[in-house]
């Protein structure tokens, strides 16, 4: 699905010496590196605050401690998308509320998320899927009308830039009052190991989210809230610093290798592309498949040697862990199909012409019965 040694390769110098620095200095915690990395972050964002942590599930527990979510507060979330968004909720003992997505755009219902704020709705987690941004100028207005906080998960959009209908452009996770990342080996802007990272323009979450990370420490050894031990090390900086000024260049490259998958899959019957409702990254290249049994499709391409995911196979009102009586299958009709019908194609920076003609010719050929 991805190729990080092709990648690897081309940087391989600047990485190399980046990642010497740090032993050759044995500034393992907290080094240099992590606050250039900060910066850096910051610049290319053009966010006030980014705050490294330890992966990209922490920094959305972290986000959430810092806005002093309380136990039995209600979160709004998407039921299609990965479970560390559901389970940082389910871990604080806040209360979870799964809703449905768009069908087309993958990304959480407006209407839904509309229909199931309560008097105890205190936040919204909007997860930009696969690479494109929620409708975040609707969410926002939705937060402001019901006074919610609005926390992006921008595990898999980061460097997305949105546009508002006044035509102001943002990037992605600078619009939420909040924001997660994930520096996950396959994420678009990903490290040799885990990492992630808190964004916010608010100075005084931000400082209190300095403390939530570093043991709910703002002065050495003075505990004034509860924290974690969530932090980037040293190392992971240093790829991470090494890569950011390629970042745009390998968001273009995946859409470069969208276009292409497009192109071939556009007049296909039973196949659906991907929309785009505005920028995207391409975390992900999602098709729907109708017609065909999308698992049959699945062993074939295996059969293949094509690497394939179906990202998610069980929507996550149903995984055990999150079961609820309140949810009703027909208020999630649209996971309920998007869980049989989806299927993600090999996406990443190095993808070659040949690769792509030969991974579209085999999805093609069985969907059309050849
Ligand atoms: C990857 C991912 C996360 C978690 O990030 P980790 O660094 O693996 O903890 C959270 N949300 C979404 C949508 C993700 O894709």
């Amino acid at each position: 699905m991805v190729d990080l040694k092709g990648q690897y390769n081309e940087i391989k110098e600047v990485v190399n010496s980046s990642i010497n620095e740090v032993i050759e200095t044995t500034t393992f915690i907290n080094g240099p590196k992590v606050h250039q990395f900060q910066k850096n972050l910051e610049d290319y964002l053009g966010v006030k605050h980014v705050i490294p942590c330890a992966n990209g599930t922490d920094a959305l527990q972290i986000a959430m401690m810092g806005l002093g979510l309380k136990p039995g507060d209600e979160v709004i979330t998407a039921d299609f998308t990965f479970a560390a968004t559901v389970e940082v909720i389910a871990v604080l003992n806040l209360t979870p509320v799964l809703v449905d997505v768009d069908p087309e755009t993958f990304n959480i219902d407006i209407e839904a998320v509309k229909k199931a704020i309560t008097p105890k709705t205190k936040a919204i987690v909007p997860v930009h899927l696969f690479g494109q941004c929620a409708n975040m100028e609707a969410i926002m207005d939705i937060a402001k009308a019901h006074d919610l906080y609005v926390i992006e998960d921008n595990a898999q959009a980061i460097g997305a830039k949105y546009k508002f209908s006044d035509g102001k452009e943002v990037m992605s996770g600078t619009i939420g009052h909040v924001a997660s990342t994930s520096f996950f080996p396959s994420k678009n802007l990903g490290g040799y190991g885990d990492g992630g990272a808190i964004f916010t323009n608010d100075d005084n979450l931000a400082h209190v989210i300095r403390g939530v990370v570093n043991h709910g420490m703002y002065e050495r050894y003075h505990h004034d809230v509860v924290g974690v031990n969530s932090r980037l090390d040293s190392i992971q900086a240093a790829v991470l610093d090494a890569k950011l000024p390629h970042l745009d260049t390998y968001n273009n490259k995946r859409r470069a290798a969208a276009d292409a998958y497009d192109m071939a899959f556009k007049s296909v019957e039973g196949i659906t592309i991907p929309k785009r409702s505005g920028d995207h990254v391409f975390h992900q290249y999602t098709l729907k498949i109708q017609g065909v049994d999308r698992d049959a499709l699945v062993a074939h391409l295996q059969a293949n040697a094509i690497p394939c995911g179906v990202y998610y196979p069980i929507p996550l009102h149903r995984q055990k862990a999150y079961v609820d009586a309140r949810y009703n299958e027909s208020d999630f009709t649209v996971t309920n199909q998007l869980v049989k019908e989806v299927i993600s194609l090999p996406m990443h920076t190095e993808l070659e012409a040949d690769q792509i003609a030969f991974i579209t010719k085999t999805v093609i050929d069985f969907v059309t019965n050849k």
